[in-house]
């Protein structure tokens, strides 16, 4: 550019001698000249020339040579050529022509030239031009070039076609202007303009002339961006006239962008109504306890839907996603990044008085157990101990393995959660805690079949209660469900369940299982029935369906089940092989969209019949009904209600978290009556998010009963035609998080049954219920070896729902000999949560992993036992999982932002974990790591987020210099070492940022707070990975699991003396050993896509954000083109 300069002077030279020219010949010349300039360059030059007061330099031209009469068309052609190829580039052009006054000049040169479309159509670019300036659009409306353009656009025909197209662009553009859509409505234009669409689709049947058909649509678009246009256009009929163009477009792509706008204006003119509930609301609530400091959720049973306005704005919506408050969203940006540097280094303090830290040495009986007289201890002692522990629930038929007595078993019936500060609390934790190995005390001998017994009193229920909303019944107590009455804990499908087990367990083991079977004690002398059951327990490991209905028996929901949904009964086995992500975005969604708006259009087609109803259980269907039948009130289910549309198609809605009106994402609900062979579509209608994984792969998963009775894979991907767009029904204030008036969004999917008559399971994800957890880790420690392991199951506390929230210790038993124990009681913590959200099953699925790797035989387990003491609170929110909540407790809080100050009586769970994290740390036992496993529902992949000082303050651009400070990189290693050894680890996903809306999370908290270096948040996809070994696949319990062991196996990188043994240990995981140098290399540039949460852009369009379609770039006109190819042809003026 060196020459630049020269050319400025040469360029402002030669625009000023044009704009000064008057000249014909002259002006000619220099358009000559400047054509060429701008022909061989880029853009640039153009811009360049802009800036130079090259526009100004033209449109004072065009006035100039309009004063030549009659109208050179010499200079007038080439003149406009010039004129539309740099105004496209001027923001400013139509502004400058206003100014200079050539819009008067050009609208009579565009009459004086009719009827000769050469000369027309340049004019009318030029007008284009103009126009794209919404201000001059305007000013140019009040002079009535609108309806001088509309007159120009004639139905089909094949003369004129460049100048029709010219004109009804240059009207979409004027159109952009509010003023001129009002006026357009007044006129009635919109009827003209779908008159004349229809009749350009119909008769254009070559498809030559799309520019122009959607340059009609995009007039309609303009003119329904205000409420008025929207009237007229369903007024006008529109939705069917642009349903069945659409639809007769077929899949032609050269139609697809035609089709594309078709659906983006019925889709935005489509009446916003309100979801077919009465209330948003949860349909239960849960009256909190009556603590005078909390910051009490809404009134519960409020909120009717009145108060959801379905107005609409005119202004384009942005809604930005705020619903997602996971960890690093999508909305977040570095003025979220902390940088206060007091606030950026651990600084530990307590949060409450150290004697109240006391109670948690409860739970820490590893350091205080005395473990030297057990070898003195007699067999006979050690008898009732035995009982205790081994015949904990019942004794299930098979073979029974007792373990060895242990004398730190001794107190396991006195287990109690921490002095609660509420002496009605704590007496109700009292009563409601027993120890899981209480319960069978009373059993006779463990070579029976022991009925269950009900142990002790009916726990009192909770200060708070739940209610079926909004009836306003009485509150009615939780009680331990089937501790009266457990014969009604039965399965739901029985008649399956029976003609399955015929043909599994023989006709014998049918017969016996009679219709009023129940699920409890009469089983085990069931003998063919159990033979069915021990085939079951020997396929899934720490599983077994006996301990399973124990444990749902004690469990308290807030409706009180009585129904066992079958996947947790019976158990799941992953399928062999892996699941492919699906195809993305075939491009099919609109045929689902005009589904939906064939509804509008034709409302007869539409049955609208309410099948299920949770407000309404006495809904009943008659025994002809050839409709799905729906069922969802077991433990973790979530379906509010499912409406028959078409006869294979059902909107279904989700329950909100209870005490809230938010939080539609979680779904698990049981289907029966379904035809082999026929495509169903579901539609769940209220959804939150404004994207979602479905979009990009994710499928929901299913479990059929069939297939899993005979022996099949049980929980399985399913689904085609999955698409996730948003939908016309409106989301009030409230429910949108304040934000403004939005929409709900639909997930759309297809299923085609295998079996008639089955019953299957759908859910967001691979369901984990607490009583599943309870069972697994009951079986755990049944199957263990104590002599190498040490596991200790307490309680932390009651949940407000008043169930256990369980805390496990494991590491390795120690010997009796002094240096061992001491070697014992002086190994580091490790602190690992999960599940705090409850729709996050993925999470438990990864601790379930956790758990059986830490107690297995694998050496490196053994070694992690030999050096840690793990405690592990592997759900957080119990009572939000039973109650089939998405992300709340029963507060209607989400216990991940209630760490800085958890309330005892609120966040029980919360509060008595950070209890035990501060009590660690206040006897100097600061846990080496923390880690809290979450799922993640708009990313691939598992990875973690980790707190640095130095990362967040060079994300945030601070001016700090953060050469001069230090920190441990430490809390690299362990991310660093999963990207080695976990296929589903991807470190590149990583974050090590504090921010600001995350300061009361988990992560930041322990960090902070109890200045543990490497504390994280461990999230897992729902969806798969894109990366590893894994490429391409979804993810699926097995490799869940796996990556809950491969955490483990990366945590022995912190064993100071890794590799030494890691020489010994590890063959399949000798990445461990590679990496020692590369932690090194301290600085480390966070992954660009730091504030981005989302997927990248899908490579094919998204439409379903359609309130918010982004003006497309009009394709530039290329006028020369228009010229040379200009016809001779009479342009037909319309008559109006
Ligand atoms: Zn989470």
């Amino acid at each position: 550019m060196t020459s630049a300069s020269g050319n400025a002077t040469g360029l402002e030279v030669v625009l000023s001698t044009l704009k000064n020219s008057h000249d014909v010949q002259s002006a000619v010349n220099i358009l000559q000249i400047l054509d060429e300039l701008l022909s061989a360059g880029t853009g640039k030059r153009i811009c360049y020339m802009i800036s130079k007061g090259g526009s100004e330099a033209l449109l004072h031209t065009l006035v100039n040579m309009t004063r030549i009469s009659p109208p050179n068309y010499d200079v007038i052609l080439p003149l406009m050529h010039l004129m539309v190829k740099v105004g496209q580039r001027d923001k400013k052009f139509g502004q400058k022509a206003q100014e200079i006054g050539t819009i008067n000049e050009t609208l009579s040169l565009l009459k004086h030239s009719l009827p000769h479309t050469k000369y027309v159509t340049p004019c009318l670019w030029v007008l284009k031009v103009y126009a794209s300036s919404v201000a001059t659009g305007a000013a140019m409306g009040k002079i009535g070039i609108p309806r001088l353009l509309l007159n120009l656009i004639s139905p089909y025909t094949t003369r004129s076609t460049r100048a029709i197209r010219a004109a009804t662009e240059g009207l979409s553009a004027l159109l952009k202007s509010k003023w001129n859509s009002r006026r357009a409505v007044e006129n009635g234009h919109i009827h003209r303009l779908l008159k004349l669409y229809q009749d350009w689709h119909q008769r254009d049947t070559q498809n030559k002339y799309i520019p122009i058909r959607k340059a009609l649509l995009n007039c309609i678009k303009y003119i329904t961006n205000i409420q008025t246009g929207k009237k007229a256009f369903l007024e006008a009929d529109g939705m069917r006239v642009l349903l069945s163009t659409s639809r007769a477009c077929g899949s032609n792509t050269d139609l697809h962008p035609v089709v594309k706008l078709a659906t983006q204006i019925m889709r935005r003119c489509y009446p916003k109504s309100q979801l077919p509930v009465l209330t948003v609301r949860s349909c239960y609530s849960f009256a909190l306890p009556n603590v005078a400091d909390q910051q009490a959720p809404e009134h519960p049973g409020k909120s009717p839907q009145e108060g959801v306005a379905v107005k609409e704005d005119d202004e384009e919506q942005d809604d930005e996603d705020g619903i997602e408050n996971e960890e690093p969203g999508c909305n977040e940006d570095d003025d979220d990044l902390e940088t206060d540097l007091t606030r950026l280094r651990p600084n530990p303090e307590f949060d409450r008085p150290a004697e109240e830290l006391k109670e948690y040495e409860r739970l820490c009986p590893e350091l205080v157990d005395y473990f030297e007289d057990l070898d003195a201890m007699s067999d006979d002692q050690s008898d009732s101990q035995d009982v205790a522990s081994c015949s904990a629930l019942f004794s299930a038929p098979g073979p029974h393995r007792c373990k060895k007595p242990r004398k730190w078993r001794k107190d396991l019936a006195e287990e109690n959660s921490p002095k609660a500060h509420n002496p009605a609390r704590s007496r109700r934790a009292h009563q409601t805690s027993p120890a899981p190995s209480d319960s069978g005390r009373e059993s006779g001998s463990k070579n029976d079949c022991t009925p269950i017994q009900d142990s002790g009193p009916h726990p009192v229920a909770p200060s708070g209660g739940c209610t079926l909303n909004p009836t306003g019944q009485p509150v009615k107590d939780m009680h331990l469900k089937g501790s009266a009455d457990s014969s009604k804990v039965r399965l739901h499908f029985q008649d399956l369940y029976n003609s399955k087990a015929q043909s599994v367990a023989g006709e014998e083991c049918a017969r016996s299982l009679d219709q009023s079977w129940p699920i409890g004690r009469e089983h085990a002398l069931q003998d063919t029935g159990s033979k069915l059951l021990e085939m079951r327990k020997e396929m899934i490991p720490f599983h077994d369906p006996y301990v399973y209905t124990h444990m749902a028996e004690k469990t308290k929901s807030a409706t009180d089940y009585k129904t066992l949904a079958f996947p947790d009964y019976w158990g799941h086995v992953p399928p062999l092989y892996h699941e492919p992500l699906m195809g993305q975005w075939c491009g099919n969604q609109s045929d689902k969209i005009f589904e939906d708006i064939q509804r509008l259009v034709n409302p007869g087609d539409v049955l609208d019949r309410v099948v299920f109803d949770t407000e309404s259980p006495s809904l009943v269907t008659s025994e002809a009904d050839v409709s799905l039948k729906f069922y969802s009130n077991f433990e973790s289910g979530n379906l509010r209600k499912a409406i028959q549309i078409r006869k294979y198609e059902y909107d279904l809605i989700m329950n909100a978290d209870i005490n809230t009106d938010l939080q539609h994402q979680w779904f698990y609900f049981e289907i029966s009556s379904m035809k082999a062979g026929v495509p169903y579509r579901f539609n769940i209608i209220n959804c939150e998010k404004t994207n979602s994984q479905f979009n990009y792969g994710m499928q929901p998963v299913m479990y059929s009963v069939h297939e899993a009775l005979c022996g099949r894979a049980c929980w399985a991907r399913v689904g085609s035609d999955i698409y996730y767009y948003k939908n016309h029904y409106g989301r009030s204030g409230a429910a949108a998080r304040g934000q403004k008036e939005t929409s709900y969004y639909t997930l759309t999917f297809t299923i085609t049954f295998l079996h008639s008559k089955d019953v299957c399971y759908l859910a967001y994800h691979y369901p984990y219920t607490y009583s599943t957890l309870m069972t697994h880790l009951h079986l755990l420690e049944e199957l263990l070896n104590p002599d190498q392991v040490y596991f200790r199951h307490q309680i932390l506390c009651s949940t407000l729902g008043g169930n256990n929230c369980p805390v496990i210790t494991i590491t390795a038993s120690p010997g009796s000999q002094p240096e061992q124990l001491h070697q014992f009681w002086n190994r580091q913590y490790m602190v690992l949560t999960a599940r705090v959200h409850p729709g996050e099953s993925n999470a438990s699925w990864v601790m379930k992993g956790t758990l059986e790797f830490l107690v297995s035989n694998d050496p490196i387990a053994r070694s992690l036992r030999d050096s840690y003491i793990f405690k592990i609170i592997p759900m957080l929110n119990p009572d939000g999982v039973i109650n089939g909540c998405h992300r709340c407790s029963l507060s209607g809080e989400d216990l991940n932002r209630q760490w800085s100050e958890p309330s005892p009586d609120l966040h029980p769970t919360i509060y008595h974990t950070k209890g035990l994290l501060s009590y660690m740390r206040s006897i100097d036992r600061t846990p080496l790591v923390y880690c809290d496993y979450h799922g993640h529902s708009r990313k691939k992949n598992v990875f973690m987020y980790g707190c640095s000082l130095k990362e967040t303050l060079w994300q945030s651009g601070s001016s700090i210099d953060t050469a001069t400070l230090n920190e441990d990189i430490g809390y690299r290693t362990i991310p660093k070492v999963l990207d080695k050894i976990s296929p589903a680890f991807a470190i590149n996903r990583c974050l090590f940022l504090v921010q600001k809306s995350r300061e009361a999370t988990a992560r930041v908290v322990v960090w902070r707070e109890i200045g543990v270096l490497r504390s994280y948040t461990m999230e897992s996809t729902y969806c798969g990975c894109d990366q590893g070994k894994y490429n391409g696949l979804q993810i699926g319990t097995r490799e869940l699991e796996e990556m809950g062991a491969k955490f483990c196996t990366g945590l022995l990188k912190l064993k100071k003396d890794a590799l030494l043994c890691g020489k010994q240990l590890i063959s399949q995981d000798t990445a461990l050993l590679d990496f020692e140098h590369e932690l090194q290399n301290v600085r480390y540039i966070s992954h660009s896509d730091v504030s981005v949460d989302d997927e990248p852009p899908c490579p094919e369009e998204i439409d379903y954000y359609t309130d918010n379609c982004t003006e497309e770039d009009d394709d530039p006109i290329d006028l020369a083109t228009e010229l040379n190819a200009s016809s001779e042809d009479e342009l037909e003026v319309g008559k109006k």
